[in-house]
């Protein structure tokens, strides 16, 4: 037989390679499209088959028959958007572009086609006399699932406007990783500084007027009125969520997100984020006060001029000095002992010590990039694993931030274990000027984090696809990766990889110490901006309504008073909650004083609103001068602004990531989901504990860790997988303990 294999689609074929890796060598950008239109075809084609099957729905052949489809579709799918993410050039993102509509629609015609419904329907009420194993039941909860919060109950209208609003939503948050990463970019080329050194370099800077630059335009991304300004498509991503969950009966989209996750309502989450708040805000303001003695030190040296006071651009600059001070560490004092290929070999032989895992350097493989290095992972007994590609360096085509993804999912298939091919993505310190790629503490930190992810895709010994790996609750997700941190830094972890870059000496007592007791530096503020972005995530999908001055019909989406007040302006509830805050009137006839913030008689003018005479002013009046004409603030600043103070965050700090650069949550699939790093952090931290009674090398201890919870995906609820490993609830305490709170 004569091989043609120049018009061969690679997608549309298994890949020949070894362990199962896309073949990235023969994959072209032409083949993305066709591949996606024959994936698509060829579960439709699936899908049909198992509608039209004459027997009676069993689990086999409604659930499992739908978990082996999609072959073609999974192979495309998860090269491509990996790529779009780690690579995604110009060309790439316009093929994603394309893509995504059709995606959109095809899940849609799965989860809203009623005849597969209703063979899922007849298994999901008959649920406990088919005799299934717990995977299997929680694998046909899934599905059904799929099919509820797709709308399948809904009429012919409704279904149709979901479509619509589906295939809305995934463009629209495409466009926002790409607006993001142009932001960045330009921040880049502005400042000679990629955003995933901006902490490092707000540390390192003296020039404080160059640091207050630097802040702002960091802080200003996505908001800048340029073409890759995100206000308005956050506004009509808003106003789509919320549509989206009221057509499927909730009040708001954090009440329809969080319904299936650990915590289960808003209200919950709004509680344990104010109270993780409330002490780290106290911390902080402690923290402040360090830096400001330290600050009051460079006033008297006549480095600054009288009355400085600690500013937000000002926050990471002290606090290294306090840092080095108070601990006498100084990160260039550590980062020659933190090699990437050292901390890399430091995970994996964690991993060793824990569960028996080997590595071995794979050298022939096809990759994407010659920054993607591979390797083989097997098991005690020398069975395979899968295979961890790491791509760990910053490039223009890289989204920010870190994180893992499968190329390949671990699933059965009849007898056949496949196993994954899992890939961490990081934007660590590059090699420069011929120093190999040192790692800051941080990102030590985000290192093993990311590994902790991997292990959960590489452990899974699952069935079904849907619920292997990290293919679990939002809010559970984050304990396998957060829990690997707790070992990063721990002496006798540090003793194995922790070696001078130049002369090989392991790192020194007394440099281990100082990162040890500097552990709980500076975690008000750390918590504090995590705490802050995760309640900014929940307030604004608590959102019922998004105000009429925010909405299309009041065109811009400024806040303005007199828009909403506006005949233009068709909503009456609108124009009612306009003349309860407007004091307008009040405040031009009887300048200030009687407007009803103002009752102390202290009534002053704002900077902000002089102009116009508009706004009264006593402390509390402030989120009231955001609708005024003369702020010219836009909804989503002053949305944003007014959640800030009624969490009662200062001033000195803002949110981990502001709403116009929120990609965990208008890009990444965090909606209403940011809080799952901390509330996983309860589950981390009580669980490490655990380790420290036993030893952190506790062979049993490790075992009970990777057979309850890293082998088992979400084959079983994830409070009972927790439970299985801990003998008991979660202590709720643990947290605040570690953080030093
Ligand atoms: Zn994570």
């Amino acid at each position: 037989m004569t091989a043609v294999s120049c018009n061969v689609n690679p997608f549309l074929t298994s890949w020949e390679t070894p362990y199962g890796i896309p073949d990235f060598t023969k994959v072209k950008e032409k083949h993305y499209l066709p591949a996606v239109e024959a994936g698509i075809a060829q579960q439709t084609e699936e899908i049909e088959a198992i509608i039209n099957n004459p027997d009676a729905p069993t689990f086999e052949n409604v659930v499992e028959a739908y978990e082996h489809s999609g072959a073609i579709l999974d192979r495309v799918v998860g090269v491509l958007f990996n790529l779009s993410e780690t690579d995604g050039t110009e060309s790439l993102q316009k093929i994603v572009e394309k893509v995504l509509p059709k995606l959109s629609a095809h899940s849609d015609d799965i989860f809203m086609n009623p005849a597969f419904f209703a063979k899922v329907e007849v298994l999901y009420k008959d649920i406990d006399n088919l005799a299934l194993s717990r995977e299997q039941e929680m694998t046909l909860k899934k599905l059904y699932d799929g099919f509820v919060k797709n709308g399948v109950a809904l009429g012919e209208a409704e279904q149709a406007r979901m479509r619509e609003i589906n295939m809305e939503l995934s463009s629209l948050s495409n466009t926002f990783g790409n607006m993001l990463l142009a932001e960045n970019n330009a921040f880049a080329q502005e400042f000679g500084v990629a955003i995933s050194e901006y902490g490092g370099a707000m540390a390192s800077t003296e020039d404080r007027a160059l640091r207050e630059r630097m802040f702002k335009a960091y802080a200003s991304r996505g908001n800048n009125g340029n073409e890759n300004d995100t206000k308005e498509l956050i506004v009509k991503m808003m106003a789509l969520r919320i549509e989206k969950a009221k057509l499927l009966g909730y009040e708001n989209p954090a009440q329809m997100i969080l319904a299936d996750k650990m915590a289960g309502n808003p209200e919950t989450v709004d509680t344990f984020l104010a109270g993780i708040l409330e002490p780290a805000v106290k911390k902080a303001k402690a923290e402040i006060v360090d830096m400001q003695a330290v600050m009051d030190a460079d006033i008297a040296a006549g480095l600054l001029p009288a009355g400085s006071k600690i500013e937000p651009w000002d926050w990471a600059y002290y606090a290294e000095k306090v840092r080095k001070a108070k601990y006498a560490l100084d990160e260039e004092q550590t980062k020659p002992y933190f090699q990437m290929e050292n901390v890399r070999q430091g995970v994996f032989d964690l991993t060793t010590k824990l569960y028996g895992l080997q590595y071995e350097k794979l050298e022939n493989i096809p990759t994407y990039h010659p920054d993607v290095e591979g390797f083989k992972v097997t098991d005690a007994d020398g069975s395979l694993i899968g295979v961890i590609l790491t791509d760990y360096f910053p490039r223009s085509t890289k989204r920010g931030g870190a994180w893992m993804n499968n190329f390949v999912n671990q699933e059965m298939i009849g007898e056949e274990n496949i196993r994954p091919v899992i890939v961490n993505v990081g934007n660590f310190s590059k090699p420069v000027d011929g120093k190999p790629s040192l790692l800051t503490l941080d990102e030590v930190e985000t290192l093993f984090h990311e590994y902790g992810h991997a292990l959960h895709g590489l452990l899974s010994q699952c069935t079904y696809k849907s619920v292997a790996g990290t293919s679990v609750a939002r809010d559970f997700v984050e304990l396998p990766s957060q829990i690997r941190e707790n070992w990063a830094f721990q002496p006798e972890v540090l003793a194995t990889y922790a070696f001078h870059y130049e002369t090989g000496e392991v790192i020194p007592a007394d440099l281990v110490a100082k990162i040890e007791a500097a552990g709980t530096f500076n975690q008000g503020f750390m918590t504090t901006e995590l705490a802050a972005a995760a309640m900014l995530d929940l307030k604004w999908h608590m959102l019922s309504e998004m105000p009429c001055c925010a909405d299309a019909a009041c065109t811009d989406g400024t806040c303005a008073e007199d828009k909403c007040a506006d005949e233009t302006c068709a909503k009456s509830e609108c124009k009612e909650s306009c003349e309860k805050t407007c004091k307008k009137s009040a405040c031009e006839k009887n300048a200030c004083e009687k407007a009803e913030n103002c009752a102390k008689g202290e009534c002053v003018k704002t900077e902000s609103c002089d102009k116009d005479g508009q706004c009264c002013k006593s402390e509390n009046c402030k989120p009231e001068c955001c609708k005024s004409e003369g702020c010219g603030k836009s909804f989503v600043e002053c949305f944003e602004a007014k959640a800030c103070k009624e969490m009662g965050l200062v001033d000195e700090i803002i949110p981990r990531y502001r709403t116009t650069y929120f990609a965990h949550i208008f890009s990444g699939g965090y909606s209403a989901g940011y809080y799952s790093y901390l509330w996983a952090e309860v589950l981390d931290k009580d669980a490490f504990e655990l380790f420290m009674q036993k030893g952190i090398f506790d062979s049993e201890t490790a075992m009970s860790f990777r057979t309850n919870i890293l082998e088992m995906g979400g084959s079983e609820e994830p409070m009972t997988l927790y439970r299985r490993f801990r003998g008991a609830d979660p202590d709720p305490k643990a947290l605040a303990r570690a953080r030093g709170l």
